[in-house]
């Protein structure tokens, strides 16, 4: 009875910030676009993009610069075709032309800085605007109502990003998250048996409709509570993301919860990019936020059915537009509509982002991301690092690849990398640094910003396997 009125108190209070803060109106008019045509969602689309692209040509030197040389106006891109008269955005074009990326003349207020450090080993930071954070707000909302979960209702967050998860540790925002959001937050960064065994009986506690997490910490999750037995959790559904839910992936969470997975994926450079709907027939796009493109190795779009690499511009950050970007995934289109009556474009699937969970010489299970997001905050701003790889030797062994940028201070970084693995990992990992030219992606052609050659810990994955093969999903 308590929790009920608790739920409702909650999704009461929801709904006034969402109503205050635009979320709502911002919502309705994205599932309005939804429910349109295609033809007619492409000209909305596009008009917003001409709308961005008058503001890049004239306020952001890079784009200036391209408009330029190739005599571009916002007029000529009227289609989602002329989309390719503008040049692919690569992370490493971002690294190198980082400040002519950020618009000039701009209210520099509510601008705020983020990062990654790139789930496919390239480190990057940018600037997000509030527009930017208000779109991204309301479509999020919609993607967890998706999963037939209402705001207010137990929800729990098993997330991989220690990052992430320092927000949520201090007890104003515990507070906060428990009271205001009924949300519980459980992070998997570091995690043990024991560990695993405690959060296991916070969640069962909690009771929640949905849970969210990243894929390995789901799966992990779920192959603990295979091993061990005992109560678990029954939540209405799941939504995994962070890396490519798998059909093995997909079964195995869904028969240990006996409930429903909704993929979902995005990146923190563009925010969500793609998410299922109850209908599960692949997932959902949002050209209203970001126009994705599928496209081959010519830069053409592929046809339905085949793969291609994914390349999204985002409509609303008008502080550091990205154009074109190179998210480094790839996907498959599909051309036919889905049945819950959504006219928004699908993609099959998604094919990228894996890596293995490293155990640290204490026992410490550390999600591959942990890497991502500590890199990416150590070497947040500076162009230091194309790529980089992390592969456990052993126990005690790590070898670290890196493709330096040219200029970079090899000895310092290293130094700098060694520091934060001792501190926020394990002191004992030994570590050894490989400078490379190149690190190559796997057979299958995904890139692995973590490899394991011990076995996984509750993953079911064996040693030096590719833990995600995508024909499988
Ligand atoms: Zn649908």
């Amino acid at each position: 009875m308590l929790r009920r009125a608790h739920s409702a108190v909650v999704n009461l209070a929801t709904r006034a910030v969402h109503l205050a803060d635009g979320t709502t109106a911002r919502r309705a008019e994205l599932d309005r676009f939804d429910c349109l045509p295609r033809e007619e969602q492409e000209r909305i689309a596009m008009s917003r993009l001409r709308k961005l692209l008058a503001h890049a040509f004239e306020r952001v030197p890079y784009y200036a610069q391209v408009a330029q040389q190739r005599g571009l106006k916002p007029e000529h891109f009227q289609t989602y075709d002329d989309l390719r008269k503008l040049p692919l955005l690569t992370k490493q074009i971002v690294q190198r032309r980082w400040d002519d990326l950020v618009a000039r003349g701009g209210p520099s207020k509510h601008i705020k800085a983020s990062f990654t450090g790139g789930s496919t080993g390239t480190p990057l930071s940018f600037l997000l605007d509030q527009q930017y954070r208000g779109y991204g707000a309301a479509d999020k909302a919609r993607c967890y109502e998706r999963c037939d979960y209402s705001f207010g209702e137990p929800l729990v967050f098993i997330w991989g990003s220690d990052y992430d998860s320092a927000a949520h540790k201090s007890l104003p925002q515990k507070l906060l998250d428990r009271i205001g959001r009924n949300l519980l937050w459980v992070d998997t960064f570091n995690l043990s048996e024991e560990l695993l065994e405690r959060h296991s009986e916070r969640i069962v506690a909690h009771d929640p409709v949905l849970i969210v997490g990243y894929l390995v910490s789901l799966t992990m999750y779920a192959r603990f509570l295979r091993t061990r037995g005992g109560r678990r959790p029954s939540p209405r559904a799941l939504q995994a993301t962070a890396e490519t839910l798998t059909q093995p992936d997909r079964k195995l969470l869904e028969e240990t919860f006996d409930c429903r997975v909704f993929d979902r994926y995005g990146s923190r450079e563009v925010g969500l990019i793609g998410h299922e709907c109850e209908a599960h027939e692949g997932l959902h796009l949002s050209p209203m936020c970001n126009l994705t493109e599928v496209v081959d190795a010519n830069d053409k779009p592929v046809a339905p059915g085949q793969t291609g690499r994914i390349v999204v511009t985002n409509l609303h950050n008008y502080a550091m537009p990205f154009i074109r970007y190179e998210v480094e995934d790839m996907a498959v289109p599909i051309q036919r509509f889905c049945s819950c009556g959504r006219a928004s474009p699908l993609l099959e699937r998604i094919i990228g982002r894996a890596g293995d969970v490293i155990i640290s010489p204490s026992g410490k299970l550390i999600p591959g991301v942990f890497f991502v997001h500590n890199f990416g905050r150590l070497l947040s701003g500076r162009d230091l690092v194309k790529q980089y790889q992390v592969v456990q030797e052993s126990r005690a062994e790590l070898t670290i690849r890196l493709v330096p940028s040219e200029g970079a201070d090899v000895a310092t970084l290293q130094n700098e990398l060694t520091d934060m693995i001792h501190q926020h990992a394990d002191s004992a990992f030994v570590l050894t640094f490989e400078i490379c030219d190149t690190i190559p992606s796997t057979s299958s052609g995904k890139y692995r910003f973590t490899i394991s050659k011990l076995d996984q810990p509750f993953t079911g994955n064996s040693p030096g396997s590719d833990c995600q093969p995508d024909t499988d999903r």
